[in-house]
């Protein structure tokens, strides 16, 4: 958290941004205050560490001394500071008739009576104050008071909605900050892990193809774990930063035909189809605007996991797609061991895994989750236990 400011009179200062058409509301506010208490000048100051600034002066009358945008030097005996500093109503009908005011700064203007209070934000961060001056004697009965009041509090309430939206701008920064921080992250670690596990997975491999003969049984088990779970290792860490940068790198839309998409995805699957025997066919696929890249990950992860959780049958696997109002909706469709009704929301949330006898990150769903939602979509599977499952999500077949 950021250390508060203060102002060299002891207050703690909001920090609040003022956008111009709120200044613009402040300036009709203080010609208002201006005219009704018929003053020279109306001012809403703003306190700074050692400073006070004109924040409004109003533009009514050509002997107000003040202009907007001036500062003067804390401590020196102002009006305004008392107001701050007690935080009260102050109300001098005139100066003159109190040493006490005599080496206020104001006087030298002409600005013999003043009547203020302190403007605060919802924190009890002091703003500054809002304050009516004059030229000569000048008191303010009751009702002027309440009039007064009426202002500030005008005055407090933007305050209190644009120091919300501060706070939620700051917020949301931080966290565009922070997720880009995870996300470096996740890339530099992913590439210097990845560096020492390929030099573990080729020198087991090595040891296996030179040494192979002279090992005993036990030693070439170990081997066999160490691959295994180096590779493991490595699919994870590599799901762990595709997982990162799924939906938050910036989509690269095209008009894309969903048909070469599937292409693509089949073409890198191309040994698992063949060790698993998957049958896979597809209807005719629509062309959508889309990011080309992310739905073939997509298909590539569907399917794959298809192939994955299939049963004791071949995978048969069959990829359709139906317009259904104002969207598209695919469908990939498999004769696999299918899911519990219980399992099918929670499979779509990072690291949760079924079906433990295979080995996985976890992660797939939830890559898949992350991609369509950037494409405005939704995904879901619709399965019981032993008869298959699919997965359909749709796109919206407007601009995403
Ligand atoms: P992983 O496959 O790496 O465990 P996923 O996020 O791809 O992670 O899948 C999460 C879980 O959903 C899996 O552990 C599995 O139990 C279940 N699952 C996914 N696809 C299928 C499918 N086609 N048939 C049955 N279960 C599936």
């Amino acid at each position: 958290m950021d250390k508060p400011r203060k102002s060299v009179i002891g207050v703690e200062i909001s920090d609040v941004f003022i956008p111009p058409d709120t200044i613009q509301k402040w300036q009709r506010t203080v010609d208002l205050m201006a005219r009704v208490f018929a003053v020279p000048a109306a001012l809403i100051m703003r306190v700074h560490e050692d400073q006070i600034e004109v924040f409004i002066s109003c533009k009514t009358d050509e002997e107000n001394p003040y202009c907007q945008g001036e500062f003067a030097k804390l401590n020196s005996g102002l009006y305004c500071e008392t107001v701050i500093k007690t935080q009260q109503l102050l109300l001098v009908p005139d100066a003159r008739k109190d040493p006490a005011w005599d080496s206020n700064p104001d006087i030298a203007l002409n600005m013999v009576s003043y009547f203020g209070m302190p403007i605060l934000d919802s924190r009890g961060k002091v703003f500054g104050t809002i304050c009516a001056l004059d030229s000569k004697e000048h008191d303010y009965s009751q009702l002027y008071q309440a009039l007064l009041r009426q202002f500030k509090e005008i005055i407090e309430s933007d305050i209190v909605i644009l120091s919300e939206l501060t706070e939620k701008v700051r917020l949301l920064a931080e966290l565009c900050r922070s997720n880009q921080d995870l996300e470096d992250f996740a890339h530099v670690a992913s590439h210097d892990l990845r560096a020492p596990l390929s030099s573990i997975l080729s020198s087991a491999e090595l040891l296996n193809c030179e040494c192979g003969e002279k090992l005993d049984e036990s030693a070439k088990e170990f081997l066999r774990i160490i691959v295994d779970a180096t590779r493991r290792m490595d699919r994870l860490i590599h799901d762990i930063l595709i997982y990162s940068q799924a939906g938050h790198t910036k989509l690269s839309l095209s008009d894309v035909d969903f048909n070469c998409v599937l292409g693509v995805a089949l073409e890198n699957l191309k040994s698992a189809i063949e060790e698993s025997q998957a049958i896979i066919t597809a209807d005719s696929l629509p062309s959508l605007e889309a990011d080309s890249r992310s739905m073939s990950q997509l298909f590539q992860n569907l399917i794959l996991n298809a192939i994955i959780y299939r049963g004791s049958e071949p995978p048969r696997i069959h990829v359709s797609a139906a317009r259904s109002g104002e969207e598209w909706i695919f469908s990939v469709q498999d004769n696999g061991i299918g899911i519990t009704t219980e399992d099918q929301t929670k499979i779509f949330e990072s690291f949760v895994r079924v079906a433990k006898h295979v080995s996985g990150s976890g992660l797939g769903l939830a890559i898949c989750k992350r991609s369509i939602e950037q494409h405005h979509g939704r995904i879901w599977v619709e399965s019981s236990p032993g008869k298959g499952a699919v997965f359909r999500f749709a796109i919206p077949c407007h601009r995403v």
